[in-house]
């Protein structure tokens, strides 16, 4: 390795792709400035309108985060003290977060060992009469098996909800990510593959009456001015943010094909390794590749020769949720999860981002081959 020159390649690099629309953003918030319309407003709903038909879906409402589109989604569904709602123990805390805030229990089942998404085929022996929900998460930008997942939702009259936080415009069966179950929820945090300038996020459903609720909880339950019809709370999309997001919703297309670019350029030069499993993407999915995440032998070793060779690699997540100590007080025992709790000692995620080069890939190739070959 020491006969490759060293690079520093971030995870993700907001600064080189600001460079490539500084024009189209800047000017898009002057006229958000010059028009005060800061807090909702024409911006937000011109990107409402944009990314509702983006979606597939009849309704967007903006929100102010990721975190709250979960929360208030499942607010909307009438989720509360109760009930159960089932998800994965693979994700980002929030998942978990909206489901305790609102009241409820959350209930995990386990993940496949292939897609690393909610395993299907063990949702039947988790549900129980208090069940009102399924929240299967797109991990890492590739969907959960929706056909299965709604499938089994049918058969027990249960909502399903989408946490399309990592998958916006990723493909299942022909329809994209917040038209694949009743209504889905997504982040717009800077890092997402679809960012904002600050926190941003958004439920996409084709339920007016779900959009309807959504958007007056998410505003002080108000139905004038000063008519509160419930105790709401204050989420709503930004005219700044939005006006961002609507620039970058143009681009969004041609960075999710680099993306899937980037990541075959990873397989190929990574498919004869036999200590890195790459991702797997089933048939009738396109993955937009919010990470790109093997699983690797001698993890942590690996991670810290990336670091030191300039390569900013990542875990996500290195505890599954049932094992954090948020989550202890659900007194899930290890073992419980397997395949999660596998996933989670192995999984590592290698940069990937719209700007980076084939060049950054063989970068970042070359010092896994070499890691692997020194040992
Ligand atoms: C980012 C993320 C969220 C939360 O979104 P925020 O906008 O950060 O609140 C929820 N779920 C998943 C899977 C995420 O990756």
């Amino acid at each position: 390795m020491q006969r490759l020159a060293q690079r520093t390649i971030p995870l993700v690099d907001l600064r080189a792709q600001y460079a490539t629309i500084a024009d189209e953003v800047e000017e898009a918030m002057r006229r958000v400035i010059a028009s005060s319309a800061f807090v909702h407003g024409p911006f937000a709903e011109t990107f409402e309108r944009e990314f509702a038909a983006y979606c597939g879906a009849r309704y967007c409402v903006g929100v102010g985060n990721g975190t709250d589109a979960l929360l208030l989604a499942l607010r909307a569904l009438g989720i509360g003290p109760g009930d159960e709602v089932i998800t994965t123990p693979l994700t980002f805390t929030a998942t978990a977060e909206a489901i305790v805030l609102n009241g409820a229990a959350v209930r995990f089942v386990d993940v496949d060992p292939l897609t690393r998404n909610m395993d299907p085929t063990q949702l039947e022996a988790a549900i129980t009469p208090r069940t009102k929900a399924l929240l299967p998460v797109h991990l890492y930008g590739l969907p959960a098996d929706m056909r299965a997942i709604n499938q089994v939702a049918r058969g027990y009259g249960l909502a399903v909800v989408e946490d399309a936080a990592q998958a916006h415009g990723a493909e299942f069966e022909g329809r994209r990510a917040g038209s694949l179950a009743d209504v889905a929820c997504f982040s717009f945090y800077p890092g997402k593959n679809l960012g904002a300038y600050g926190d941003a996020g958004a439920v996409v459903t084709d339920d007016p009456a779900l959009a309807e609720r959504v958007r007056r909880f998410a505003d002080h339950g108000r139905t004038t001015r000063y008519e509160h019809d419930l105790v709401g709370v204050n989420s709503r999309l930004d005219g700044l943010q939005a006006a961002v997001l609507s620039v970058k919703l143009r681009h969004l297309e041609a960075w999710s094909r680099r993306r899937r670019e980037l990541a075959a350029w990873y397989d190929a030069a990574l498919a004869d390794l036999p200590q890195v499993g790459r991702p797997s993407v089933p048939a009738g999915v396109t993955a937009v590749y919010h990470l790109y995440v093997i699983e690797a032998e001698r993890r942590d070793e690996l991670l810290n020769y990336l670091h030191a060779h300039g390569v900013a690699a990542g875990i996500h997540y290195p505890l599954p949720l049932h094992l954090q100590p948020a989550y202890a007080f659900l007194g899930i025992p290890r073992g419980t999860y397997p395949v999660a709790e596998r996933l989670a000692e192995r999984v590592l995620s290698l940069p990937i981002f719209p700007e980076m080069s084939e060049d950054d890939v063989a970068y970042v190739a070359a010092l896994v081959r070499a890691f692997y070959r020194a040992r």
